[in-house]
């Protein structure tokens, strides 16, 4: 057994992702089969954080109480360097085609992944 993938799912600081043996596709979100193909045989490994905004949209409206005094932010969908994607949030002054890299704060209950747009 390898030693396991820090990952804000479970309250640590990383970026994890899980790719598949047979398809080689790769997603967040620890699952026992790929979601594209179905096969079991996947590893999970430690992204780099880094990324792209695909898109973006501020949230007004809390969905929580828990959640409301850090409303208004910004939720984003990066494309990580290594190929997936995913939703989390973004803070500073952001458009979709920006390189990001993530940081990870406290939010609600846990961690959240963070990106902030790389310094030219
Ligand atoms: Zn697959």
């Amino acid at each position: 057994m390898s030693e396991p993938v820090a990952d804000w799912t479970r309250g640590q600081p990383g970026l994890a992702y899980q790719e598949c043996h047979a398809c080689g596709h790769r997603w967040t979100f620890a699952r026992r089969f790929c979601p594209a193909c179905g096969a079991t045989g996947t590893e999970t490994r430690a992204a780099s954080g880094r990324g792209i905004v695909h898109a973006l949209t501020t949230v007004a409206r809390a969905p929580s109480e828990a959640l409301r005094p850090h409303a208004p932010y910004t939720i984003l969908l990066v494309d990580a360097a290594e190929g997936f994607r995913l939703m989390a949030h973004g803070e500073g002054d952001l458009a979709i085609g920006d390189p990001v890299t993530v940081r990870f704060a406290p939010f609600g209950d846990g961690l959240v992944p963070v990106f902030r747009k790389d310094l030219p």
